[in-house]
């Protein structure tokens, strides 16, 4: 509650957007925290900030926790936080009982995971994994023509440390799990064992373009019409496949833009997810005949551009057992699920052992001011974390 104070919003959210000054008071804040606990500290040339508490062996790698603290414009007070600030919990609650780990600890605070104002999701981790270049991120630009390196080199976040992998025993997030199954399903804790995959689609549709009077129906080539039968067969293909598929149809245009001619092109933007890589292919297959058929008759000539192509993510399973074996210790309802939003922890996944840990939260709201979970739901989460880092970092 006292980071949630910076950046606050009139409807009880944050607004603490990537590399801002109220960004920079939460990172100060929580640093302010973190020396207290005993930690050192360490930024890499992205911004990624680094807390450590050191090992009994400080030369084994450690156990990496952490998740960011930039939100969204109207951002919740969860989201990210809780994952940061249930990692400085699990320091603080080693030494309350004086206890020492081999492995060392290390927890981190990511650059930019929202990719609101800089666009480019997860910036920080991608850049760390190789992702993304060092470069590149530097120079993406927020609407005013601010660019990240502008930024990061006026807050000093531009770090000496390397900004690459390190090696890692485990690394944990923990985070609201952002969506409403636990909650529903009236459980305590989600075991994550992924990452859903997702793939971006621009559609552009090619009609002809005619007087909405004189020109009968049978003799249009109609990229509205198209677009209508696109909508609702990919619907029902991704019905095919629940309950993991999701299909969101957004940002339609069309040209011209007057409400008696018929549009002479069509474009809007296709998000297919689902947790595993063959089906996902297959969905996109099926969107593929769907188009061709639905476009062919009407006279309509179609092309579908992939803007992005992000796949699934299997998580450690020796980190999710882990993860698992806490939980059953607590004696926490729980069950295991796959994540329908990306995280930080997806491109950590690529480099080290990795899984993540959810709590659920109210109403399943989360990118919303309202946002919300109780003190006990958070206790629980990082509770579960304690006990993974515990078994992972060697008491
Ligand atoms: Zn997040």
């Amino acid at each position: 509650m006292e980071m949630a104070k910076i950046g606050a919003t009139s409807r009880g959210g944050s607004n603490r957007q990537a590399l801002s000054d109220e960004d920079a008071a939460g990172r100060a804040l929580f640093l302010e925290w973190a020396h207290a606990a005993g930690c050192q500290s360490e930024v890499d040339e992205i911004g990624n900030l680094f807390v450590r508490r050191l090992g009994r062996d400080d030369s084994l790698p450690p156990v990496l926790v952490g998740s960011h603290l930039d939100t969204q414009p109207t951002g919740g007070r969860f989201d990210g936080v809780y994952g940061v600030l249930g990692g400085l919990e699990v320091i603080e609650s080693l030494n309350d009982s004086d206890t020492e780990t081999e492995a060392p600890i290390e927890l981190a605070v990511w650059t930019n995971e929202e990719g609101a104002r800089f666009q480019y999701s997860m910036m920080g981790s991608a850049v760390w994994s190789g992702k993304l270049s060092l470069g590149a991120a530097r120079s993406l630009v927020d609407v005013d023509g601010i660019s990240v390196g502008q930024e990061l080199d006026r807050l000093g976040w531009a770090g000496k440390r390397s900004a690459v992998p390190r090696p890692y025993v485990a690394t944990f997030e923990l985070h609201i799990e952002q969506g409403p199954i636990l909650e529903a399903e009236e459980l305590e804790v989600g075991v994550v064992t992924g990452v859903q995959g997702f793939r971006w689609y621009t559609i552009n549709l090619h009609g002809s373009p005619a007087h909405a009077g004189p020109t009968p129906m049978d003799g249009r080539s109609d990229p509205a019409r198209a677009i209508a039968g696109i909508v609702s067969n990919v619907y029902a293909m991704a019905a095919d496949f629940a309950p993991w598929s999701r299909a969101t149809f957004a940002q339609f245009a069309s040209e011209p833009t007057s409400p008696n001619t018929v549009p002479e092109r069509l474009t809007c933007s296709l998000d297919l997810r689902h947790p595993e890589a063959s089906t996902l292919d297959e969905m996109e297959a099926r969107f593929r005949e769907i188009v061709n058929s639905e476009c062919g008759g009407l006279g309509v000539q179609s092309e579908i551009i992939v803007d992005n192509n992000s796949p699934p993510v299997a998580f450690d399973r020796t980190c999710i057992e882990a993860v698992q074996v806490s939980v059953d210790e607590l004696g926490y309802s729980n069950q295991r699920m796959v994540s329908g939003a990306g995280h930080d922890a997806c491109y950590v996944a690529s480099e080290c052992p990795t899984s993540m840990i959810f709590v659920p939260c109210e109403g399943g709201l989360s990118h919303n001011e309202a946002e919300s979970i109780t003190a006990a739901q958070a206790a629980r989460g990082a509770s579960v974390l304690l006990g993974a880092v515990r078994k992972m970092a060697k008491v």
